[in-house]
């Protein structure tokens, strides 16, 4: 696994491998030149199915293997497409603005492995990492844990998202709380993190996880601006 690699003629401030760590806004980000996305998450790998490129097949170049890019340009690499190549391929990214890291929930050997290949990476330079919680108080102990484990790492945690905060009826867009409110806020302020943003449970979503297509395309929908307000504060 490479992560990122710069190229000789990479010397602007645009080109910055950034490791976004469990950031489900990656689609929103879809609109920039060059964002990669590497799904690690070796026992569920959903990233293809999310971005629309199930059908999609890595190619060996002299560099490694290239991505897949799907409809909106993000080139994706994931565990799913190298079952049939097993042998630990580096994979050339050419040219990225972002690269965005989807890691499994919790702590496990994916986030050691991802991070000690950065480290070991000449020129990748992760910006931090996107915690991804929900309002409950048993999501929020794993999250505790998360964080004293970026802590302990050495990375710096670029902010939490709140996801399934209310909930979105399908017939008139009024959200409702159906959890206990405040967790994330909360647990940000205790930490000293930003709240990048609440993303609220909107059945279009998972309807275009399903179809591999963006949020981005339902402008009406409240889980839309959510997404796009998270993306603009991880870019600014
Ligand atoms: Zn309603």
């Amino acid at each position: 696994m490479e992560a990122a690699p710069r190229h000789d003629d990479a010397d602007d401030a645009g080109e910055v491998a950034r490791a976004f760590e469990g950031c489900p806004s990656e689609t929103a980000e879809a609109g920039r030149a060059g964002v990669g996305l590497l799904d690690v998450d070796i026992c569920g790998p959903s990233i293809p199915l999310l971005l629309g490129v199930t059908a999609g097949q890595v190619v060996s170049s002299q560099y490694g293997w290239n991505p897949v890019k799907n409809k909106d340009g993000v080139a994706v690499m994931s565990v799913q497409f190298l079952l049939n190549h097993p042998d630990a391929p580096d994979v050339f990214w050419g040219r990225l603005d972002v690269l965005i890291i989807d890691t499994p929930p919790g702590t496990s050997d994916e986030h050691l492995t991802v991070l000690a290949a950065l480290k070991a990476t000449q020129d990748a330079r992760p910006d931090g990492a996107v915690i991804v919680t929900t309002p409950q108080e048993v999501s929020l102990l794993t999250i505790r844990k998360e964080l004293k484990f970026c802590k302990k790492m050495g990375l710096p945690v670029l902010g939490l998202v709140e996801n399934m905060s209310g909930f979105v009826c399908p017939c008139c867009n009024e959200v409702t709380e159906i959890f206990k409110t405040g967790g994330g806020e909360a647990l940000a302020r205790e930490y000293g993190v930003p709240l990048l943003g609440r993303v609220p449970i909107d059945p279009r979503v998972s309807q275009c996880g399903e179809s591999g297509t963006s949020i981005l395309d339902h402008p009406d929908a409240p889980a839309t601006p959510a997404f796009a307000t998270i993306a603009a504060a991880l870019l600014s």
